[in-house]
């Protein structure tokens, strides 16, 4: 069966059609720049086999109503195409951001989701309802196919109180919903199963600590399987320092902000969200133009890694003592499973607790998965690749009864 995997943004579409038996991709791409002036199609297909074809389509996309059309005419051209017509596609998967309280797991979409995740749409404004949009437009053009919610808060539903809350009246909580919720649920699930396999282990008896380290970056505490503990909020803001967002500040800086430099609640938002991080310290958000500037002599650089793995390190030793015994820690993501200097960095000095990388494997490039811990390692160090396509076909698969 053919899998359509969406993942629908605030002007972007973002797609991959998998075949579901062997998880072949049979084609992925993006659409971008919606609604503005000129948009953008570039669709590949039998990416990453001898077969690859790559092509791009540039004209005017209005919404994501003619987004999704161009998609289909892509994927069913009589040339290039891959299927030759819609009713091939079983089942459309959708990647949403934030399912709030009402989700601890994929669900078939139906009316009652549709309203649960409107009712959402204060949890996660800009995020929720481009979501909505792609599934909204979906359910038009493929008014039979079933199709599937996966939510990136899903995973982390399962954290306790003590973990979800924060020290503020509670009565936020009962009103509002104001907790934390943790987001990048589907890849730190995926690379926890895969990890659980590597471990040669039921994932249900595995505790792991899954660093996912990509333009947004967040660690979840793993216990018996279930995530207990995760460094992103009620938004995808708080925790590690990312590519362009802060992570944790002292929440006091807002009113700092506000009476010292004269800045709106919305200009402070925008600063913490898109100027800060990374690119905040140092100018530069992608890490490979980060490490080269710093191996000119880039100062500034230098230290942008330096605190970025510093709080990464930090985090680490709050969710060791979170799951007190600890099997693996999972390196995954752009950074994670590319950048072997901010490894080593993030695992500095956990010697002591049994954290133990081996240099050698750390070093070597591979796009497999793979242990990097050194023999006499307590703690093993995987580096996983996420893939949340294929997470998402197959937890469509199993929302759908295979
Ligand atoms: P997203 O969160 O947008 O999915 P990714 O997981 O693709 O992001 O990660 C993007 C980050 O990964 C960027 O900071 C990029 O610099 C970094 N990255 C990609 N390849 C490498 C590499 N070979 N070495 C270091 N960093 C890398």
């Amino acid at each position: 069966m053919k899998l359509f995997i969406v993942n629908s943004g605030s002007s972007s579409i973002k797609y991959q059609v998998i075949e579901s038996g062997s998880e072949t991709v049979l084609a992925a791409g993006l659409v971008e720049r919606i609604g503005e002036v000129c948009g953008r199609l570039k669709n590949t297909v039998h990416p990453g086999t001898k077969d690859e074809l790559e092509m791009v389509v540039e004209q005017p996309i209005a919404d994501h109503q003619s987004g999704m059309e161009l998609v289909i005419a892509t994927l069913t051209d009589k040339t290039n195409g891959i299927i030759g017509h819609v009713s091939e596609i079983g089942a459309i998967g959708h990647r949403v951001v934030h399912g709030g309280e009402d989700f601890s797991g994929s669900m078939r979409i139906d009316e009652s989701v549709i309203k649960a995740l409107e009712r959402n749409i204060p949890l996660a404004p800009l995020h929720n309802p481009a979501n909505l949009d792609g599934i909204r437009v979906a359910m038009e053009i493929f008014p039979q196919t079933p199709q599937v919610a996966v939510f990136d808060t899903a995973f982390h539903q399962t954290m306790p109180p003590r973990a979800f809350l924060y020290a503020i009246p509670y009565e936020l909580y009962q009103t509002d919903r104001v907790r934390r919720y943790g987001f990048h649920g589907t890849s730190h699930r995926f690379v926890a199963g895969e990890c659980a396999r590597l471990l040669d282990k039921p994932l249900t008896e595995c505790n792991l600590i899954t660093v996912h380290l990509g333009n947004g970056c967040s660690m979840t505490a793993i216990e018996n399987g279930r995530s207990v503990d995760t460094s992103l909020g009620m938004t995808p803001l708080e925790g590690l320092v990312m590519g362009t967002r802060s992570g944790d500040v002292d929440p006091a800086l807002h009113l700092f902000l506000k009476q010292n430099k004269g800045m709106e609640l919305e200009a402070i938002d925008a600063l913490l969200n898109k100027e800060s991080g990374l690119k905040g310290l140092c100018g530069m958000n992608d890490m490979r133009d980060i490490h080269k500037a710093a191996a000119e002599g880039n100062a500034r650089a230098k230290l942008a890694v330096e605190v970025q793995t510093y709080r990464t390190r930090k985090y680490l030793g709050a969710f060791m003592a979170v799951l007190g015994r600890v099997d693996g820690i999972v390196f995954t993501a752009g950074i994670g499973e590319n950048d072997p200097i901010v490894r080593a960095e993030s695992l500095k000095g956990l010697e002591a607790f049994g954290v133990r990388l081996d240099p050698e494997r750390n070093w070597l490039r591979s796009r497999e998965a793979r242990c990097i811990s050194g023999p006499d390692s307590m703690v093993r160090i995987f580096v996983i690749p996420t893939n949340e396509e294929l997470a998402i076909a197959r937890e469509m698969a199993q929302v759908l009864g295979d």
